[in-house]
């Protein structure tokens, strides 16, 4: 007996074998339903159809609407899911009708199989289930799959109101600082802004919470933070019982640029931050003063935190954090957190201090290769490794600020950074040493190599960058000066990013203010222009300019204009055109890094699937 034809028609459908996926890998396929398999073809006009694939339906798991808000890099915006044998096949529909009406028919045709309990309603992406944060692809789902309903015939139950279901008063109410996956049964996950009540913090390091599923389980007591009743004894900026004259004394005395504290304000439930700065005043001249500011609340009811200028945040801690790396609005970001009892905050770069010094008669010095903005680079040897050694020049850098960071630099590890191994203080002025890096910087090797720079080279090194990037990123670290002559090329072609995090040391303040002659103004993003607003998603928008750079060779962005002009075409919405070597879909992927709103633009994790795959036995050589 023929199978009869249930349904046919055409939908894109999303490779599956490939390691990465790029809008190429999305393809317009037709796709026939009948009463054994489900059959996609590639259709192309005057050819005969190619068959494409062919799934069984006995073979079927699963068939279920995918809820995401990713952006989606193809036509057709409406998600489903096909989970057969253990492959997740993800199909989208040009509109929201047709999906429901291929999941409503798969599902009748395959609601007798050996069907799964539990689905994932969001997508696999980037190593992990975007919906339960599970790391392994064929871990249980995290929703109960419903054979006969259909999402959008049977609404699904009504998410609590975690106003009304979770703001009892006398329960201690937490929100998620970030994203946690559960390491052990007994832990739950978290997801970043989600709030949970907090039901056992007897244990300092892993608390017990409840979500709004009725689920309790361990989490990181770090990861959280109280929303209100505050308890913020656990950080080091936090002092109870200090009054304003008593905190400004304190931070005289610490006299630390950016040495502050969070305190209680006279009125109860308010919190003030106090700031000590040697900033020039409006008169010009050094004032070492202590500045207050009240942490606001908006009146909407929902509690949402700012300081200065209204950047919003779920809670007290998450402000404090954004505003230890960045100023906006404060006359100073908040570097030190100082406290009654232990002063300036013991440094733990100086406890360990062992693990990144570099014993100077280890280091030998050879010629020069080249010089920065901290001053000469030289080549050297320091443990049988060829290094290079950058000789900070007096008064270029905040040595000490550096030094705070350096243990947490020296832990970034990844192939596509240029490795810090340490740092020798013993010289005054100090040296960097780090991985030596024989081509030289990006931006003269395109240069040096114009015209004979292939496509699979070129997209080599966005694809190299990209997973430097996405390292960073995932280390919640901020390059914040990410551009060409910030990345360096090795004895194999490889590049690899450098300098990251570098320009919160640097002293000249023509590098540092957004006015400043020296400020990269073309490869940042409104928001950092507008107000010094850094993240992983303006180093996103970097990382654009940068592909442009590789696509024109070594060519400067805005050649011929001035900073203010560039700013000025930005706010009008114009970018930079496509490059002549760069192929249409790259061009797609500078564009969506230069998306006006940060949130629009892709993270390195999505961008770096969105690449085309490496070529294979790609070795970085010039071909
Ligand atoms: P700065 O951070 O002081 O601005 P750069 O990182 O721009 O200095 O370095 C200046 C130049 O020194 C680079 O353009 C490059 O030629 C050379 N250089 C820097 N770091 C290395 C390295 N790790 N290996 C080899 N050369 C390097």
């Amino acid at each position: 007996m023929f199978p009869r034809v249930i349904m046919k028609g055409t939908m894109i459908k999303k490779s599956q074998q490939k390691r990465r996926t790029s809008p190429c890998n999305y393809k317009e396929r037709f796709f026939v339903l009948d009463t054994q398999d489900l059959k996609y073809s590639e259709r192309r006009p005057g050819k005969k159809p190619t068959l494409k694939g062919c799934i069984v339906l006995s073979r079927i798991k699963c068939v279920e609407i995918v809820c995401s808000d990713v952006p989606i890099p193809c036509s057709y915006k409406y998600p489903f899911q096909v989970f057969h044998d253990s492959h997740y096949l993800y199909i989208f529909a040009p509109d929201n009708d047709c999906r429901q009406r291929w999941v409503r028919a798969l599902k009748e045709e395959t609601k007798y199989n050996n069907l799964v309990v539990k689905y994932h309603p969001n997508f696999w992406m980037d190593g992990r289930w975007k919906c339960c944060h599970q790391t392994e692809k064929l871990a249980t789902g995290c929703q109960e799959y419903d054979p006969m309903g259909c999402a959008s015939k049977k609404p699904l139950p009504e998410i609590p109101d975690p106003q009304t279901e979770l703001h009892d008063p006398g329960q201690r109410v937490v929100v998620a600082l970030q994203d946690y996956t559960p390491l052990g049964d007994k832990d739950l996950p978290l997801q970043k802004d989600q709030e949970y009540i907090l039901t056992d913090a007897s244990h300092s390091d892993w608390w017990i919470i409840l979500d709004n599923r009725g689920n309790t389980g361990f989490v990181p007591s770090t990861y959280v933070a109280e929303k209100s009743g505050a308890n913020f004894d656990r950080f080091e900026w936090y002092n109870k019982d200090i009054t304003r004259g008593q905190a400004e004394e304190l931070l005289m005395r610490e006299g630390k640029e950016g040495g502050f504290m969070v305190r209680d304000s006279r009125h109860a439930g308010v919190y003030t931050v106090s700031v000590f700065t040697k900033a020039p005043g409006s008169n010009g001249e050094k004032n070492p003063r202590v500045k207050h500011y009240q942490i606001r609340e908006t009146e909407t009811g929902e509690a949402a935190f700012y300081l200065a200028e209204k950047y919003l945040f779920n809670t007290i801690p998450e402000l404090i954090h954004y505003h230890q790396h960045n100023a906006a609005g404060l006359i100073t970001r908040l570097r030190h957190p100082v406290s009654q009892d232990r002063g300036c905050s013991q440094d733990p770069a100086k406890l360990c201090k062992d693990q990144w010094e570099v014993d100077p008669e280890e280091l030998s010095l050879g010629q020069e290769v080249g010089s920065g903005q901290f001053g000469l680079v030289l080549e050297g040897r320091w443990r049988e490794s060829k290094v290079a050694v950058k000789m900070v020049r007096e008064g270029a850098m905040s040595e000490e600020e550096f030094i705070e960071e350096a243990r947490i630099m020296t832990r970034l590890s990844h192939c596509k950074l240029v490795q810090l191994y340490g740092v020798c203080t013993q010289h005054s002025p100090m040296y960097l040493v780090f991985e030596f890096m024989e081509n030289g910087c990006l931006s003269d090797y395109l240069r040096a190599r114009r015209g004979r720079l292939s496509q699979d080279v070129m997209l080599g090194m966005c694809l190299d960058v990209s997973e430097g990037m996405a390292y960073l990123e995932s280390s919640n670290f901020i390059h914040r000066d990410l551009a060409a002559r910030n990345c360096l090329v090795s004895k194999n072609n490889e590049v690899k990013v450098s300098d990251f995090g570098m320009t919160r040391f640097v002293l000249d303040d023509q590098y540092t203010s957004s006015l400043g002659s020296k400020f990269p103004v073309k490869w940042s993003a409104p928001e950092v222009i507008k107000y010094c607003k850094f993240s992983s998603k303006s180093d996103v928008w970097s990382f654009g300019v940068l592909m442009w750079e590789v696509y024109n060779e070594g060519r400067l962005p805005y050649e011929h204009r001035s900073n203010a002009e560039v700013v000025e075409s930005l706010n009008a919405g114009l970018r930079l055109l496509k490059p002549r070597l760069a192929p249409q879909p790259i061009y797609l992927l500078m564009e969506w890094c230069w998306k006006e709103k940060p949130d629009d633009r892709p993270s390195f994790a999505l961008l770096l699937h969105g690449l085309p795959v490496r070529p294979v036995n790609q070795d970085n050589s010039l071909c």
